[in-house]
C-alpha cells in the first residue's frame, strides 16, 4: 500500500488510483536532446521515476526531438548515461520523431474538422497580430481557406514545395481568447534541415505545444509532469488531445522549477559557455550538469537525497547551493577515506630524527567509520606541511607552527619549531623542527597538551599532485539567468560579464604514497581541505589530478 502522499502530485495520483480514473500510473521524462542534463533535470527525473515507482507504475524516457536544428546524437547518448548514473531505469525508450507520421495524420484530421489552416503570413506578422493580454488578436486573411485548399497546401508543405517560413499550419481556435496560447497557435513549420533520426524525410516539423500532448497520448502517459511555465499552455494541451481524438487522455500537471543559488542552469547558457570554450566542456566540474557534478565528485545518492528533501511544490523557488553540498558531505562522510594532502607545501626538517631512516605509522582511514580500517604512512626526517600552517609572527589565537611553538602532527608526533630558513628574497623556504619520541600517536601520551594539530606528508615518499579548487562560475548575484529556451530561440541576455574570474584555482602539492593506485572517480577526504574526486579526464599514469568536490563545513583549526 502506498505511503501517505507527501506532495501535491502524489495526492493527485492517489486520488486518480482510488477513483479508478487511472489503472496504472505512467510518467515520462521528455528531454530535448539539445545539450547535457543538469541538476534541474535531475529533479524532474527523480520526480517522474520515483512517482511511478512508488505506485507500481512505469516511466518512459522519451527524447523530445522535434527540432532538427539543435539536436544531436551526442546528447541522446549522454542523457541516457546520466539518467542511468543517477540510478534510474526507464521502461520504454522512445523518440518523438518516430511519431512524425502519426502527428501528420492528426494534423490532417484537424484540417478536415475545420480546426486547422495553412497561413501564408510571416512569423513576424503572426506575432504582431496575436494581440495582448488586454487586446484581442487579429484574424489572419488566410483563416477562411477551405478544407480542400488547406489539405492540398499542407501536403505540398510536406512535399517540400515551399521554403522555410513561407507557410505554417495553425490551429483555428479563437483569436480573442483570454488565453493567448489559444489564439490560433502554430502547429507546424517548414524547416529544410537534416534530422538526427529521420534524416531528410521531413521538411515540416511539429511545434512543441502540438507534439508534446500527442507524444504523451500515444505512449499512454497518465500524468504528464512539467514545470510551471507551461501552466498557461494546459488548455491548449487538452484541446490538442481532445480534437485530435486521441484514445488515451493524459493530463498535464505543473510544479515549480528547481533553481540553485549562484548557479546558471538553462541549457542554452551552458551551451554558450561550452562553445565559447569558457569551460572545459559540458562536464567541466564547475558546470551544474550531471556530468559536471559527477566529475566534481558529487554522488548520485547525494543528488537523489537532495531532490527528495527539497520536495515538490507549485512555487519552486531558489534553493541555496549549500543545501545540495550538505547532502554531498553527508553521503561522503562515511564512504570516503580520510587521508592527508598538502596543497601548498613548506618543507620541514626534523633535526633530531635519525638521517636516512623511515618508520611506518598506523593511520585510521575514517575516524567515523572504523570498518574502513587502517593504513600505514611513512614518517622520516623530512616532511611537508601546509604553508598556511606556519606564521613567523603569529596573530592572536594562532595555535599552529611559529617559532618556539609545539603542535601535533596528525597520526605522528609533537614537533616544535626551532628555526626558520629563508632565501635571498627573505621568503621562508624551510622550517627546522625537533620532535619528541615520547609523544607518538596511539601510545596514550598525556604528559602535556598542544592546541594545534596539523597534517603533513613525508617528503621522500610523497606523490606530487594537482588540485583544482572551485568557486561558483558566476560571481555572487550574477546567477539570475535560468534560461527559458523557447522554440523561437530568443537571444540570451548577457551573463558573461558576471563570470567569476576565480572560479578555478589550480595548485600543486603532495599526497600520501598510498594514493599511487587511485583510480578516476575515487573519492577522498583530505584532512582539513574537504572532499576530492580523482579527475577522470586529466589524471594520467604519472600525474594525479584531484577536483575539490566540496570543502569541509567548518575549518578544523581555531
Ligand atoms: P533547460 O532549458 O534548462 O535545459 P528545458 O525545460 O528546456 O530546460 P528539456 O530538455 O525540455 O529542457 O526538459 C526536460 C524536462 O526537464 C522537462 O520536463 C522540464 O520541465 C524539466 N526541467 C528542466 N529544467 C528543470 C528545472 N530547473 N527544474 C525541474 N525540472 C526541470
Ligand atoms: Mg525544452
Ligand atoms: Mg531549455
Amino acid at each position: 500500500k502506498p505511503a501517505a502522499p507527501t506532495n501535491f502530485i502524489k495526492q493527485i495520483v492517489t486520488e486518480d488510483l482510488n477513483s479508478g480514473k487511472v489503472q496504472t500510473v505512467v510518467t515520462r521524462f521528455p528531454p530535448e536532446p539539445n545539450g547535457y542534463l543538469h541538476i534541474g533535470h535531475a529533479k524532474s527525473i527523480w520526480l517522474n521515476f520515483t512517482l511511478a515507482d512508488e505506485f507500481g507504475g512505469r516511466t518512459n524516457l522519451r527524447f523530445d526531438d522535434t527540432n532538427p536544428v539543435k539536436e544531436d546524437e551526442e546528447f541522446v547518448r549522454s542523457m541516457q548515461e546520466d539518467i542511468k548514473w543517477l540510478g534510474f531505469e526507464w521502461d520504454g525508450l522512445f523518440f518523438a520523431s518516430n511519431y512524425f507520421e502519426e502527428m501528420y495524420n492528426r494534423a490532417v484530421l484537424l484540417i478536415k474538422k475545420g480546426l486547422a489552416y495553412v497561413d501564408d503570413q510571416t512569423a513576424e506578422q503572426i506575432r504582431e497580430t496575436r494581440g495582448t493580454l488586454t487586446a484581442p488578436g487579429k484574424e489572419s486573411p488566410y483563416r477562411g481557406r477551405s478544407v480542400e485548399e488547406n489539405l492540398d497546401l499542407f501536403e505540398r508543405m510536406r512535399r517540400g514545395e515551399f521554403k522555410d517560413g513561407e507557410k505554417v499550419l495553425r490551429a483555428k481556435i479563437d483569436m480573442s481568447s483570454g488565453n493567448i496560447n489559444l489564439r490560433d497557435p502554430v502547429l507546424y513549420r517548414i524547416l529544410h534541415a537534416t534530422h538526427h533520426n529521420t534524416g531528410d524525410k521531413w521538411c515540416i516539423y511539429p511545434m512543441y505545444s502540438f507534439a508534446h500532448p500527442l507524444e504523451d497520448a500515444i505512449e499512454g502517459v497518465t500524468h504528464s509532469i512539467c514545470t510551471t511555465e507551461f501552466e498557461e499552455q494546459r488548455p491548449l494541451y487538452d484541446w490538442v488531445v481532445r480534437e485530435c481524438e486521441m484514445p488515451n487522455v493524459p493530463h498535464q500537471y505543473e510544479f515549480g522549477k528547481l533553481r540553485l543559488s549562484d548557479t546558471i542552469m538553462g541549457k542554452r547558457y551552458l551551451k554558450q559557455l561550452v562553445e565559447e570554450k569558457r569551460v572545459d566542456g559540458w562536464d567541466d566540474p564547475r558546470m551544474p550538469t550531471i556530468s559536471g557534478v559527477r566529475r566534481r565528485g558529487y554522488t548520485a545518492e547525494a543528488i537523489r537525497n537532495f531532490c527528495s528533501d527539497t520536495g515538490v511544490s507549485k512555487s519552486g523557488g531558489v534553493i541555496d547551493l549549500s543545501h545540495l553540498e550538505h547532502f554531498v558531505r553527508e553521503d561522503l562522510k562515511l564512504k570516503a577515506p580520510r587521508t592527508m594532502a598538502v596543497l601548498n607545501p613548506l618543507k620541514v626538517v626534523i633535526t633530531n630524527y635519525p638521517e636516512g631512516s623511515v618508520e611506518w605509522l598506523d593511520a585510521e582511514n575514517n575516524s567515523e567509520n572504523p570498518d574502513m580500517g587502517v593504513r600505514q604512512i611513512p614518517f622520516s626526517r623530512e616532511i611537508y606541511v601546509e604553508r598556511d600552517d606556519f606564521m613567523e609572527e603569529p596573530v592572536k589565537g594562532y595555535h599552529r607552527l611559529f617559532p618556539g611553538n609545539e603542535v601535533r602532527l596528525k597520526h605522528a608526533y609533537f614537533i616544535k619549531c626551532e628555526d626558520v630558513v629563508k632565501n635571498a628574497a627573505g621568503e621562508v623556504v624551510e622550517l627546522r623542527c625537533t620532535y619528541d619520541p615520547e609523544t607518538k600517536s596511539g601510545t596514550g601520551f598525556t604528559g602535556r597538551k598542544v592546541k594545534g594539530t596539523i597534517h603533513w606528508v613525508e617528503a621522500t615518499h610523497a606523490l606530487p599532485a594537482e588540485f583544482r579548487l572551485y568557486e561558483p562560475l558566476l560571481a555572487k548575484s550574477g546567477a539570475d539567468a535560468d534560461g527559458e529556451e523557447d522554440e523561437e530561440g530568443a537571444a540570451a541576455p548577457s551573463f558573461l560579464d558576471k563570470l567569476n574570474p576565480n572560479s578555478l584555482q589550480v595548485v600543486h602539492g603532495f599526497v600520501e604514497p598510498n594514493m599511487k593506485d587511485a583510480k578516476p572517480h575515487d573519492k577522498f577526504q583530505f584532512f582539513r581541505h574537504g572532499y576530492f574526486n580523482v579527475d577522470p579526464k586529466n589524471t594520467t599514469e604519472g600525474k594525479l589530478v584531484f577536483n575539490r568536490t566540496v570543502s569541509l563545513k567548518s575549518s578544523f583549526d581555531p
